[in-house]
This record gives structure tokens, C-alpha cells and sequence, in this order.
């Protein structure tokens, strides 16, 4: 069976050797030896200034947008993994969608003032398949608005825009380690609070709020990363160089193979060192993509529909129509990739794909 994607895992031996560091110590979480380690040697991998591990993607969103999105309205996208507009929702604000660019597929940055009202709070973006979003014109409208900007970088990590980490921009950004992503801890995930202002209280959010054993700054959750989760980060990091290699020459293959005038890719943005985190091809309609889906499925190979349905129509929001994401979301297809995906196999789901 060949799946969209498939977990790295280091030699055995090498995890084991992290763990047995957690169990010498006889400390497994609040903020070990190995949760610190790893966040400084993320910190100096991904080249940004800050750094918190939490213990997913989706609790850093949720933390983000409580302390940023107090209540009020946030712009976002549609098109994202569900989990975007779920933290919106969870923590009682109001998703406000703005439709997407054709070809970027990230939030249409010439829609966003449109969709601002007096309530508006946020804007929480997505660098969807690794693929920056316009930063700069978020960036002037959040200032000229007196805004927050908030990034979900699940797909974004080692990302680079003009030369430096995409994680840099924005008041948040989020990562997530779920077994799915590029870099992963089993579960796991990051916040990267570059507005300094929040960093304490973000802080305290991911630990119950805790101001030492009986003293309180305010309400928290729990978010904390633990020790075992860290072991795994831990020798996963070395492989990194060898994961990306792996994945570019996987997306060269596919580059390099696939029938164009058949289907179509997303345009990266300029300026971008991109991670090869995931291959979106764009049919030309839906039951294109159905057809396929059902070669593929009856060889045993699972390609997955990230991201669909838009996420303006899920049924517990309520939006205006998003013509663009509705319509790509309807004709996206993400192919199986990842590390030491056979050249065989990739003959096997290229010859399915179209035909
Ligand atoms: C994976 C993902 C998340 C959620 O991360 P978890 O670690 O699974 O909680 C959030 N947003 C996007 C865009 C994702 O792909």
C-alpha cells in the first residue's frame, strides 16, 4: 500500500538513545532537558528568535488566537487543513473567509481590506504546501489596521522567503510535528512568537498559566511537549538534509514526468526555498480528480484530497460563496510523497494519473 505520505523514522537505536536520557533523568515532561534541547537546536536550524514546543499544531493555533483574536472577527482562508478554522471557532471568534489566488492558492492578499469591519481582530493565514503567503501586503494591511497577524506554517517548516525563514514574518507563527510533516516528533508542534510583547504570555497559555506551584497570571491550557516527544525530534533532526533530498529528487521525478497539458501544479512564490512538503496537482475538474482517485485506490495507492471541502462551507461557519478555493478545493489532489518513494512506483502512479 502506498499512502500519501509516510512516516520518517531514524534507526531505532537512535531514539532509544534519547529516550534512555529521559528515563536516567526520570523526567518526562515539564520542560525536560530534551524539550529544551530541541527548542534550541530548532531554533538554530530554522534560523528564527524564538521558540516554543507544544505538545501539537493545533494548540499553538487555538493559544494564538485567544490571546490575539479576543473574541472579535479574524480573516483567513479557506483552503487549509480543517484545523485553521476549527481554532478559530473553539476559541468563540468568528472566521471571517477571504477567497484565495488561483495559482498561489494562499489567502488573495487583494481581498483582505474588503473583508476588514470595526470587529475585525486578526488575520490568520496559512503558507498552504510550504507556499509563503504575500507577507509583505499582509504586513502593510495589519499595520495601516492595527491588526494581528497570525501564520498557521504547518507545511512551512525550513521554508525560506528572501533569504531568510517565513517563519520570521508575522506576530505567530505555528508549526505543526504530526507524524505527517517534513520534520516530525510523533506529535508535537511550535509556536515561533516574534511579537516579544506576547511571548511571556503565550508562555504561561501552554501551562495552565502557572506563575510558579500555587501563583496564577491568568488562564491556561495545557500544551506542554513531552520528553518522549522530544527524544523522537531529537533524532529526527540529523536526517533533515537527507529527508529534503530525498523529497526533491521524489518532486523532480514528478516534475519531470507528469502530462502538464493534463493536469496542473500551484506557482510557487518568488524569492522561495521551498521544502518539498507536498505534490497538489490540479485537474481539470472534479470527476477528473474522482476518476484517477479510483485508478489509483484500486493499485493500492491512497492519494489524499488536501485540502477539500473549502472550508468556508463546513456546517458550522457561515461565509459568503469562495468561488476560487470551492472550485480548486474540487480539483486538488495531493500525490504520495516522501522519503525513498521508489522511482518504480512513481512510473506506477504517473501512468494512473492521467490517461
Ligand atoms: C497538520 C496541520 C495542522 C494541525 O497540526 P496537528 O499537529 O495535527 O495538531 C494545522 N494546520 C495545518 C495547515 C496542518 O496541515
Amino acid at each position: 500500500m502506498i499512502n500519501v505520505t509516510k512516516t520518517f523514522l531514524p534507526p531505532i537505536e537512535e531514539y532509544q538513545k534519547q529516550v534512555k536520557r529521559a528515563f536516567d533523568a526520570v523526567w518526562l515532561t515539564n520542560r525536560g532537558a530534551l524539550v529544551q534541547e530541541l527548542e534550541n537546536k530548532l531554533i538554530d536550524y530554522l534560523g528564527v528568535n524564538h521558540m516554543l514546543l507544544l505538545n501539537n499544531g493545533t494548540i499553538p493555533l487555538q493559544i494564538a488566537v485567544k490571546l490575539m483574536g479576543k473574541g472579535g472577527e479574524i480573516i483567513t482562508t479557506p483552503f487549509s487543513y480543517v484545523a485553521t478554522t476549527t481554532a478559530i471557532v473553539w476559541e468563540n471568534c468568528t472566521p471571517v473567509f477571504v477567497d484565495i489566488h488561483p495559482e498561489y492558492l494562499t489567502i488573495d492578499q487583494t481581498k483582505i481590506e474588503a473583508a476588514i469591519t470595526e470587529k475585525t481582530t486578526a488575520i490568520l493565514a496559512t503558507h498552504v504546501y510550504g507556499n509563503p503567503c504575500h507577507v509583505e501586503e499582509i504586513e502593510r494591511i495589519a499595520k495601516k489596521h492595527n491588526l494581528f497577524v497570525i501564520y498557521d506554517a504547518a507545511h512551512a517548516f525550513g521554508v525560506k522567503y528572501k533569504g531568510q525563514s517565513i517563519l520570521n514574518y508575522g506576530d505567530v507563527s505555528t508549526l505543526s510535528f504530526h507524524a505527517t510533516k517534513i520534520f516530525h516528533t510523533g506529535e508535537g508542534g511550535a509556536a515561533i512568537v516574534n511579537n516579544e510583547s506576547l511571548q511571556h504570555s503565550f508562555f504561561y497559555s501552554h501551562n495552565f498559566g502557572h506563575n510558579g506551584p500555587t501563583d496564577f497570571h491568568g488562564l491556561g491550557i495545557n500544551g506542554k511537549m513531552s520528553e518522549l516527544h522530544a527524544a523522537m525530534g531529537l533524532a529526527v533532526l540529523p536526517y533533515m538534509e537527507h529527508i529534503l533530498q530525498s523529497r526533491k529528487e521524489v518532486v523532480n521525478y514528478y516534475d519531470t514526468h507528469l502530462d502538464f497539458s493534463k493536469v496542473s501544479k500551484m506557482k510557487l512564490r518568488d524569492n522561495t526555498e521551498w521544502n518539498y512538503a507536498y505534490y497538489p496537482i490540479l485537474f481539470k475538474s472534479e470527476e477528473e480528480l474522482l476518476n484517477a482517485q479510483k485508478r489509483l485506490n484500486e493499485q493500492d495507492i491512497f492519494p489524499r484530497r488536501y485540502f477539500y471541502p473549502s472550508l468556508n462551507t463546513l456546517p458550522y461557519v457561515t461565509s459568503q460563496p469562495m468561488p476560487v478555493a470551492e472550485e480548486t478545493a474540487k480539483r486538488v489532489l495531493c500525490l504520495p510523497l516522501y522519503v525513498d518513494l521508489s522511482v518504480d512506483k512513481l512510473k506506477e502512479i504517473i501512468q494512473l494519473v492521467v490517461c
